[in-house]
């Protein structure tokens, strides 16, 4: 029997479910097969750091898979034509492929499906990406949940399963195997934001660094995890979200890697499991929009779409850039224009302060990150940005809103954060850097800063702006 692998967000040869299960059931005649397809290239929302970093990952891929005898085949078109040719043209009795969950994508592979099914050829489609793949877990009426505690609990009955071994066997074909486009050649301008080194390697690499190679070493991420996670300025977290977004990092690997950094060093168990709860966010978000499609085009709870958003487009520009006033908030937008990431606490004030204090529809913000981030995620984007907006299905209370200030007194204490990305505060005192503009004149001076010149004025007044929110939400809710 020979298989069709086609490769989509699963650009790995490690812990690769629908992979393994090919060379297992083929005796290793498996074709590696990628197809290029230009609607995801085209979709409004697409950023140019993430398709580089596909173009990065298929290339280390590419490389792997020569190395093991075979090629990678690689087709440019809308796959429900391009599968089933390349099934055909190699005389494969089957295509096997790991799932998709966002609603989009499920139709097409629907599609495939139905075109491969009516060629003669077989299909297999397995869950890979999720510790628990939609429909798996249930609350006791048989629904879905809509809260993420209850959610997480139902998951942590289900035992996360064994990675899976590296395929290192694959046939030789006679499919294409064209060179990679480029970014440019795609259509894209080169981003503005630092290159993410992609591909399965550096995504083992990142995952030992964080572990610390044995999970001992006190300076890895993993042994500040739980207690520092929340600190922008210290290197407490994995930086895997592009890796587990593509696919360079199977689930199962970097779950078991960590809990086995913790079953060696009992010192590592509260992060490691604080670790794979914010896992199970990932999987949350997943299962929501798997189960309410609608997220997609607006708020889970529909009152939320009659709220009446004031903010303007300079507003939005000033959030976009940088140039709010409120020093975290810009710290945190540089930081996403200059590298395509930017930490989870700080996209949750970022996202506040769009919504709450700049009055804007998260949707535009939800569409920005989109077009920014090299880690972009329909699921995990959309349920950040409801739970920020206070829209979603276990959402920050919509009353509830981030004082910028206070957020980054708290959570950057030192400055640290601010300073790197707002260098023109650097010279500002601790007790000032996140608030500039309450600093005396002659420690204004003395650091060399000039409001509105060198660093602007605050654009809002938050107190004012919290009330006027506040209001605009208690509208939205009475009508
Ligand atoms: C407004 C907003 C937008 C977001 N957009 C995205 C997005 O487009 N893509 C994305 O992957 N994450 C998104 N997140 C979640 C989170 O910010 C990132 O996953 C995290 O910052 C990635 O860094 P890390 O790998 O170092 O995280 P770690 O703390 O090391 O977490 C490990 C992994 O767990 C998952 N994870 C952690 N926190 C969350 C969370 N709150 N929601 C979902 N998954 C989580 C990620 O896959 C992450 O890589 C968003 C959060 C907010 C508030």
């Amino acid at each position: 029997m020979r298989i069709l692998h086609w490769f989509r967000k699963d650009l790995r040869l490690d812990d690769n479910t629908a992979l393994a299960e090919a060379a297992h059931d083929s005796d290793h005649d498996v074709v590696p097969f990628y197809a290029s397809d230009p609607a995801w290239f085209a979709r409004p929302d697409m950023a140019a750091t993430r398709v580089r970093f596909v173009l990065g990952a298929l290339t280390e891929l590419s490389a792997s898979i020569a190395a093991r005898g075979s090629k990678l085949a690689l087709a440019h078109g809308d796959p429900a034509e391009t599968v089933p040719r390349a099934a055909r043209a190699t005389g494969a009795d089957a295509v096997y492929w790991n799932d998709e969950y966002e609603p989009a994508l499920a139709a097409r592979d629907d599609r495939v499906e139905a075109a491969l099914r009516a060629a003669g050829v077989g299909v297999k489609r397995f869950h890979d990406r999720l510790l628990v793949p939609p429909g798996a877990v249930t609350t006791r009426t048989g629904g879905n949940y809509t809260v993420y505690t209850p959610f997480r609990r139902a998951c942590e009955e289900v035992p996360i399963a064994e990675p899976h071994a590296r395929v290192e066997c694959l046939a030789p074909h006679e499919l294409p195997s064209p060179r990679l486009a480029t970014l440019e050649r795609l259509g894209f301008a080169e981003p503005g934001s630092a290159a993410w080194p992609a591909g399965e390697s550096h995504a083992h690499r990142r995952l030992q660094r964080f572990l610390g190679g044995t999970g001992r070493e006190p300076g890895a991420g993993l042994a500040r995890y739980a207690s520092e996670r929340d600190f922008p300025s210290v290197p407490a977290t994995s930086q895997l979200s592009a890796d587990l977004k593509f696919g360079t990092l199977g689930i199962r690997r970097l779950a078991h890697g960590v809990l086995a950094a913790a079953a060696r060093d009992p010192r590592l168990a509260a992060s490691a499991d604080k670790y794979v709860q914010e896992l199970r966010w990932r999987d949350f978000f997943a299962h929501v929009l798997w189960h309410h499609p609608h997220v997609e085009q607006g708020a889970f709870r529909p009152e939320f779409d009659r709220l009446r958003w004031t903010g303007t487009d300079a507003d939005f520009a000033a959030w976009c850039e940088g140039r709010t006033g409120y020093p975290i908030v810009d710290a945190g937008m540089r930081e996403l224009l200059a590298t395509g990431l930017m930490h989870n606490r700080v996209r949750m004030v970022v996202a506040s302060f769009l919504t709450k204090d700049l009055l804007l529809d998260w949707q535009r913000g939800e569409r920005w990150f989109m077009t920014h981030l090299v880690d972009g995620d329909l699921a995990s984007n959309n349920g950040g940005w409801q739970w920020a907006a206070g829209t979603g299905s276990d959402a920050a209370p919509w009353f509830r809103i981030f004082n910028p200030i206070l957020q980054g007194m708290r959570f950057d204490a030192s400055g640290r954060y601010v300073r790197q990305w707002c260098p023109e505060l650097a010279k500002l005192p601790d007790a000032y850097v996140h608030r500039p503009w309450e600093s005396p004149p002659l420690v204004l001076l003395e650091a060399g800063v000039t409001l509105g010149e060198t660093y602007p004025l605050p654009r809002v007044d938050h107190a004012e702006r919290r009330d006027q929110a506040l209001a605009m939400y208690s509208a939205a809710r009475a009508k």
